[in-house]
């Protein structure tokens, strides 16, 4: 059974999106089948990974409010054993639909158990908000990887954050876990980014994944190209990063280190 994990922060801009298409790819690349499951309704996984949002014929938002097979919206890409369901800006507007269905907290988990045997590991891009499509998000999921932006005022919003988790876990999803804690857009020059990895480490203990996403700009440019960053330029230092970040991640879910 392949392992679901979301993408998650409530925050936005600290690097969910980026996260979510260079792992994925470089997961992907090191041999592992990869679907990506794109519940943002800005689309930015969709397009980070060259896909023409309008040309789309069936996105999660049919799978979810229209009761479509999941499998009639798998696009697989032109990136190593990455599949993908888009999302385009429709979706914004099933936050609304959703609470009025039956079982409305289950419905991404339900539309996911068909596929879940087809791939080693799906990940879920979040929108930055708490609303329904987070809930069934976080209701589907294993686990969920916290990316984490080195700035002031890094750890604001993570006991939120931490309060949700328990709140799913107490009524939605016994079993969800925390994936790691990615550390992102780190700069080895300033003593903020250092202090805040320090930080971090303390809150999360055991949970931060060793490797660093340094703030490097083939990231920021790579999805105007519509390529995750190894397909880009696969030895700039955000390449490196996600692909060691990949490295660690199957290690320990391989029980390797
Ligand atoms: P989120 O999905 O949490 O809103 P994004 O992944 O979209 O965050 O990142 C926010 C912005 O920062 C984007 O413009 C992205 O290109 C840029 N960015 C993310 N990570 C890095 C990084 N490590 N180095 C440089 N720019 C980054
Ligand atoms: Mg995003």
């Amino acid at each position: 059974m392949g392992k679901v994990i979301a993408v998650f922060n409530q925050k936005g801009g600290v690097g969910k999106t980026t996260t979510n298409v260079n792992l994925s790819a470089s997961i992907g690349q090191m041999g592992k089948k990869t679907l990506v499951l794109d519940l943002d309704p800005q689309g930015n996984t969709t397009s980070g990974y060259g896909i023409d949002k309008s040309s789309v014929d069936y996105t999660i938002y049919e799978i979810m409010l229209d009761g479509l097979d999941i499998k009639d919206a798998i696009i697989s890409t032109e990136f190593e054993n990455v599949d993908i369901v888009a999302a385009a800006t429709e979706l914004a507007g099933a936050e609304i639909e959703l609470t009025n269905m039956e079982d409305r907290e289950y419905i991404l988990k339900k539309a996911i158990e068909s596929v879940r045997s087809e791939y080693e590991y799906i990940f879920i891009d979040c929108p930055p908000s708490l609303g329904m499509l987070t809930i069934n998000c976080l209701t589907a999921v294993d686990s969920v990887l916290i990316p984490i932006q080195c700035e002031y005022y890094a750890l604001e919003g993570v006991s939120q954050l931490m309060e949700t988790i328990k709140l799913v876990r107490s009524r939605l999803n016994p079993n969800i876990d925390i994936q790691g804690v990615v550390l992102s857009m780190f700069d080895g020059r300033a003593n903020l980014s250092i202090q805040v990895v320090e930080e971090v480490k303390k809150y999360f203990k055991g949970s931060v994944y060793t490797t660093l996403i340094p703030r490097n700009v083939r990231l920021a440019e790579a999805p105007s190209h519509g390529k995750p960053v190894i397909y880009y330029d696969s030895r700039c230092k955000g390449s490196v990063a996600y692909l060691e970040l990949a490295e660690e991640f199957i290690d320990l879910e391989e029980d390797i280190i």
